[in-house]
């Protein structure tokens, strides 16, 4: 998500003019303890786009040296934005603080947008026409207080944006898209067949879906779901159908297409190394997952001990994968299917709003900061999510993370939001 920094003076609306583009879906934070007001980042929509603003707070009024605390403050902004807003007081003009600041702003390549606040009447309007001076172009002039000017600022700063994907409001309504994957002789057919007996009415079609013809649509909990390449699955052929390696081409494809994928693990034997790829394959596509371990039914009370504890240690990469004991033989567990599906995929496409997850962030780097090394610490500036399904975390910082802390934040960040049954990604964009 691309980030918008606003920076100038204390005092020329900064914080006014982020709740106003901000629409005042969220309150800015003045005062909390422990949060300075600098680079306190808040999601911000405008004509379908979504971007981020980072309200950098007030210049230190009374530093000894402006100039250098001036320098600090725009370098912080600028490093991590993609277009500053510079607010200057229209009612003032542009000062020799001001001019300073427009010297650091243009060292840097970022695209500037010069916003010359509390312009409340046309006289004030006319008055800023002197801010060409700074050489920044055109000052939007608007007033934050009462909303002046303020729509074309925010199509302004629309077009100074990186291109970004629209945000998609709603999901294309239709089937959820789900692969059943597994080794050979796993009970991949057997549960297919348990949702869509030949004496059983398939389902085969749905008002405004397409469905590949290798995709089935079966019934599952009630709910009509696109079965991703059953094609091979329905052929018992399909499983003589050549190699290994064909197999896990089928495999790879059919997860890439789907959107959450069901692992079959054959419950009666120890988990292989085909398993294990199958595992990382779904991992790496990022999609969510539930393990379904079949065959329950031949699993005697010892043995299931000992298999709890061989399948934790197996699957200790994927502790947050959904699980399942099942038996496509029986049906035992067969109807938890459905909800651990939905549940996985809820995860899958969870967004936190950007001031939530940074309140938790503030804590958790204040609690557990990133440890010393060679006399220094990597500081978080803050995050934001970039995407969903799966979801996707930038974190920005002073410089690179620890792998052992950067997992750690992980840890933490599924400990507070949950995300069972999704992988989550996060990347650390540190400041040059
Ligand atoms: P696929 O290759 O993954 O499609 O596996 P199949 O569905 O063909 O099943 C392989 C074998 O396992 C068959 O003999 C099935 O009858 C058997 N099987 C499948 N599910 C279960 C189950 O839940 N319990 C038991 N005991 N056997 C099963």
């Amino acid at each position: 998500q691309p980030v918008v920094a606003v920076v100038g003076r204390p005092n020329v609306g900064k914080s006014t003019l982020v709740n106003r583009i901000i629409g005042r879906r969220q309150a800015v934070v003045e005062d909390v303890p422990g949060v300075t007001r600098d680079r306190v980042p808040y999601d911000a929509q405008w004509n379908g786009r979504a971007f981020t603003v980072v309200d950098t707070g007030g210049w230190e009024p009374d530093a000894k040296d402006r100039a250098a605390a001036i320098a600090a403050q725009a370098e912080t902004a600028v490093v991590t934005a993609d277009v500053v807003l510079f607010v200057v007081d229209a009612m003032v003009g542009s000062t020799d603080v001001d001019e300073a600041a427009v010297k650091m702003l243009r060292r840097s390549a970022k695209p500037v947008i010069l916003v010359a606040n509390k312009a409340d009447n046309t006289s004030i309007e006319m008055e800023a026409t002197s801010l060409w001076s700074l050489g920044l172009g055109e000052p939007f002039t608007v007033s934050a207080l009462h909303g002046r000017g303020s729509g074309d600022l925010l199509d302004a700063i629309l077009d100074a944006l990186p291109e970004a994907p629209a945000i998609v409001e709603n999901r294309p309504r239709g089937p959820r898209r789900v692969a059943l994957v597994g080794r050979p002789n796993v009970g991949k057919s057997s549960l297919l067949n348990r949702f869509s007996g030949e004496d059983r009415a398939v389902v085969d079609s749905v008002a405004g879906t397409t469905v590949d013809p290798v995709d089935s649509l079966v019934e599952i909990g009630g709910q009509t779901w696109q079965l991703v390449d059953t094609a091979g699955l329905r052929k018992r052929v399909g499983k003589a159908s050549g190699t290994e390696y064909y197999a896990s081409l089928r495999t790879a494809g059919a997860i890439e297409a789907a959107e959450v994928a069901v692992v079959l693990l054959d419950s009666s034997e120890p988990i292989s190394e085909q398993d294990q790829r199958i595992l990382s394959m779904v991992t790496e596509a990022g999609r969510a997952m539930v393990i379904a371990f079949n065959k329950w039914d031949l699993v005697d009370a010892d043995r299931r001990y000992y298999l709890d504890k061989e399948i934790d240690r197996e699957l200790r990469r994927i502790p947050w994968a959904i699980r399942l004991n099942l038996s496509a033989m029986t049906g035992r567990a067969v109807d938890k299917l459905a909800p651990a599906l939905n549940k996985a995929l809820a995860s899958w496409e969870t967004r936190v709003p950007t001031a939530q997850l940074n309140q938790w962030l503030t804590a958790l780097v204040q609690a557990t900061p990133h440890p010393v090394r060679g006399g220094r610490a990597p500081r978080i500036l803050f995050a934001t999510q970039a995407g969903v399904a799966p979801p996707r975390f930038v974190l920005f910082t002073t410089g690179p993370l620890d792998a052992g802390y950067q997992r750690f934040v992980e840890r933490k960040l599924r400990e507070e939001f949950g995300y069972e049954g999704s992988p989550i990604e996060i990347s650390v964009r540190p400041r040059k």
